[in-house]
């Protein structure tokens, strides 16, 4: 029986989001949290891009050191060839790539302009492919851009072509949201039936069915005899009207009628986790959760009317699913009232101590000498002119704890 698996795609869809964006800092958290949470995968960015180049060695760096272990980490790029080379021409210790292109009709014929045919699409993936088995990729997943208005027959022989020259995954793409929960289903089983390889569901929500999608076409690709691989982001925050949302396609999974019991995650998650994950991405992409987000909404366990305040008094259960502790909320949240001391690009050496202090408990912190404090300082400076808002706790620890690797990810030289 096969089993589901989560892929988040936070740090390549939702940071290629128009008007959105995260610092490398940023995206090195969302890693952490998911690595906490229990997601499978990160696809944690682009090869291919310069300015990523840095950010993505300095993750895998933090892989070698268990600080992201066990999720994978993953890069997006696009089926090409010389993209694959350049990949790992810039970050050499990349193992798991997702190699991408365009399959459909609509978009073979209008963004090559009758100057490829879909032979000639199945053979660039093909080269894509085997260029990535022969600089070292250890997992390959081919993603069929705009799958859902693709014919059934092409992606098969597409995802048949990928599998026989080495592929593990075919991610099939609803790029445009356009899917429903019974074509997805039936196309989805179909593909696994005749492809014989994991397939991963890409939803987005143009139509609202992002989540309600990833479940039914896991189902397909389950009852089709394949493993599944859920794509979500954080808060569903992607290009146009998102992704499917992480917490949701997770509580849709294991709390959804009668899903859980044939269709299960491949690996355990941690769902307390949910609401720091959910809170830190809601403050680095400057978007506030809906007030009716699943599970972590302000409203998601909010009651007003007589009868549903009644109702949950008596016995929660009533009218709550699932209980606000399994996604880490309850604990209250401090916020400064008076007086506050903030570091920041500009900050000196003695608010700095008063801020790391804080955080430790203490009323100021230790550093081994003056010169370690400066450094770290200097670092939190750099994080503040990426973030151009005030570091989290979390992002101040990381940089103590790992200052080197903080260097790196803060390190951005435009054109060699
Ligand atoms: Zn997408």
């Amino acid at each position: 029986m096969g089993k589901i698996y989560i892929i988040d795609v936070t740090n390549r869809d939702g940071v290629q989001t128009a008007k959105l964006g995260l610092s490398k800092l940023e995206k090195t958290l969302i890693n952490i949290y998911l690595n906490e949470i229990g997601v499978f995968q990160s696809e944690f960015g682009f090869p291919t891009t310069h300015h990523e180049s840095l950010y993505l060695q300095a993750n895998l760096e933090l892989a070698k050191m268990a600080v992201l272990q066990p999720i994978r980490l993953e890069g997006w790029v696009r089926a090409v060839a010389e993209d694959v080379e350049t990949a790992f021409q810039l970050v050499p210790d990349i193992r798991h790539l997702n190699l991408s292109i365009s399959t459909s009709d609509q978009m073979i014929n209008g963004k090559f302009s009758g100057k490829k045919q879909k032979e000639d699409i199945v053979k660039m993936m093909v080269e894509a492919v085997e260029a990535a088995k022969s600089c070292g990729a250890e997992t390959i997943g081919v993603n069929a851009e705009d799958s859902s208005r693709t014919d059934l027959d092409y992606l098969i022989k597409f995802g048949s072509a990928a599998k026989e020259h080495g592929a593990d995954r075919l991610r099939y793409c609803d790029t445009l949201g356009y899917d429903n929960p019974f074509t997805i289903y039936e196309t989805v089983k179909a593909l696994a039936e005749n492809i014989g390889m994991s397939i991963e569901l890409h939803c987005h929500g143009d139509l609202g069915m992002a989540v309600a999608n990833s479940i039914a076409g896991a189902k397909g690709a389950i009852d089709g005899g394949q493993d599944a691989y859920i794509n979500t982001t954080v808060n569903g925050i992607g290009e146009r009207a998102g992704n499917a949302d992480l917490v949701a396609v997770i509580l849709a999974i294991i709390k959804s009628k009668d899903f859980a019991t044939k269709y299960q995650l491949g690996n355990p998650i941690d769902l307390s986790k949910a609401w720091k994950i959910a809170k830190f991405a809601s403050y680095a992409f400057g978007v506030p959760i809906p007030i009716n987000q699943p599970g972590v909404g302000a409203n998601a366990f909010a009651h007003a009317s007589g009868i549903h305040a009644d109702g949950v008094l008596k016995d929660p259960a009533n009218y709550e699913l699932y209980d606000f502790m399994e996604l880490g909320r309850g604990e209250p949240e401090f916020v400064e009232t008076g007086r506050e001391i903030c570091t920041g690009q500009y900050g000196g050496i003695s608010g700095f101590r008063y801020v790391m202090g804080e955080i430790m408990g203490q009323t100021a912190v230790s550093f081994a000498d003056a010169k370690e404090a400066r450094e770290i300082l200097e670092l939190v400076r750099y994080a503040n002119v990426e973030a151009q808002k005030p570091l989290v706790e979390d992002e101040l620890t990381f940089i103590t704890k790992y200052p080197a690797i903080a260097k790196k990810l803060l390190t951005l030289k435009p054109l060699g």
